[in-house]
């Protein structure tokens, strides 16, 4: 089914026969998308450096560009992206609004498409024909490629989007996309223009440049970083933890995390990862316009991350006869081994008896929070023999490096 609306700016892909043998003809350009992504760099690779060599803009235009920048930005990474595609949390309708708004004016098309082709892009990661823009293509690919030419395979699935079909102000911002690109980036930036009276500066930085730069911040999450950096919870897709890209990307650079734990709010889960779209959902909702921040629990995500481990230890030690020191590194890792089955093994009953609890709770509502406070101890304590674990699973595994370097 395709909703009503105009015809996607980006990605606008009715599908040929898919082909990427040598000698096979090119999909065709998608002309809006080109001409709007080559459009809007022009200015900025010729004419922004030769203007800020001869004219000194005032600060309030670097103020409003950088303003600019981050309300685009992050109603892409806070809206577009946790909010509609993952629906990490629930937004009041103001704040819905201005994320419709803010990330229109980002160009990279509605939420309406926006949302579907990432849900696709999660549910078929590095598949290089179901993946719109699939990492394993390459970087140009991953980073604007998909969207120059209209390639098979990556119309929207909305059978994907009925919750985001049913959104009044999705299916508004989808209608008059058009007025909220560019309507939004012409208005807001003349006005400024005028009111500060620096016409100029206003459309080189705050308009062209500050769209060039917010676009390819963006292209970065689905390009970068799913090439550039490390890889803790899994390796079984390409998504990488970068803290550089985090800076650039308002925290989307902990994409590793991210693929595997998508319905979760934050993507730089530690308090001190870089991740602003996190502390801007996180003070939302103290303010009352979030809420139902979805957070992964802390003891699934050190399983993860020692499950990953034990994965890595088990295929280096693969790679070599194991005797001398290497056999004594493997029994170590049995032992860790069965600790890790032991911990997993308490948190399911732990579970078990938090689900009892929760039916004895609707007969001695007293007495069973009383014991949800036990459990909850005991859960603290089972997170905490994990964490202690990954630690030395990390030593482990640097011994283990040492060996087989030394082998
Ligand atoms: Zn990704
Ligand atoms: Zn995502």
């Amino acid at each position: 089914m395709r909703p009503a609306g105009p015809k996607p700016i980006i990605a606008n892909t009715d599908t040929l026969m898919p082909s990427t043998a040598p000698g096979a003809t090119k999909p065709p350009i998608n002309w809006p998308a080109t001409l709007m992504l080559s459009l809007t760099a022009l200015p900025v690779v010729a004419a922004l450096p030769v203007y800020l060599w001869f004219a000194d803009p005032t600060p309030w235009v670097w103020f409003w560009a950088g303003l600019l920048l981050a309300a685009n930005g992050m109603s892409i990474t806070a809206g577009y992206h946790r909010l509609w595609a993952h629906r990490a949390y629930k937004a009041h309708p103001a704040l819905k609004w201005l994320f419709a708004f803010f990330g229109g004016m980002a160009v990279q098309n509605s939420i309406l498409i926006w949302a579907t082709n990432h849900r696709q892009h999660h549910a078929h990661v590095d598949d290089d024909h179901r993946d719109p823009y699939s990492a394993s293509r390459g970087f140009w690919y991953s980073h604007i490629g998909w969207m120059l030419r209209n390639y098979p395979g990556a119309e929207p699935d909305y059978s994907r989007a009925r919750d985001l079909l049913d959104d009044p102000i999705v299916a508004f911002q989808h209608k008059h996309y058009l007025w909220f690109a560019f309507g939004s980036n012409i208005g807001v930036v003349l006005l400024l223009g005028a009111l500060f009276g620096d016409m100029l500066g206003f459309v080189l930085i705050a308009g062209f440049a500050r769209l060039f730069v917010s676009h390819h911040f963006t292209f970065f999450i689905n390009s970068l970083a799913h090439i550039w950096g490390r890889q803790p919870y899994t390796r079984t897709n390409s998504a990488r933890d970068n803290d550089f890209l985090a800076f650039l990307t308002w925290g989307e650079g902990y994409h590793n995390y991210h693929h595997i734990f998508q319905a979760d709010y934050r993507n730089g889960i530690r308090w001190w990862q870089f991740d602003p779209t996190k502390w801007l959902i996180a003070t939302a909702a103290r303010l009352g316009l979030a809420s139902d921040l979805r957070r992964v629990p802390e003891f699934k995500i050190r399983r993860q991350i020692v499950s990953e481990q034990f994965e890595r230890a088990r295929a280096a030690l693969e790679t070599q006869p194991a005797h001398g020191r290497l056999a004594e590194l493997r029994t170590h890792l049995d032992e860790e081994w069965q600790q890790f089955s032991h911990t997993l093994a308490e948190w399911t009953a732990l579970r078990s008896k938090e689900l009892d609890s929760a039916k004895q709770q609707l007969r001695e509502r007293w007495e069973a929070s009383e014991f949800k406070r036990e459990l909850r101890a005991l859960e603290r304590a089972l997170e905490e023999a994990l964490r202690e674990q990954q630690w030395r699973m990390q030593a482990l595994s640097r011994q283990l490096g040492r060996q087989l370097v030394a082998a």
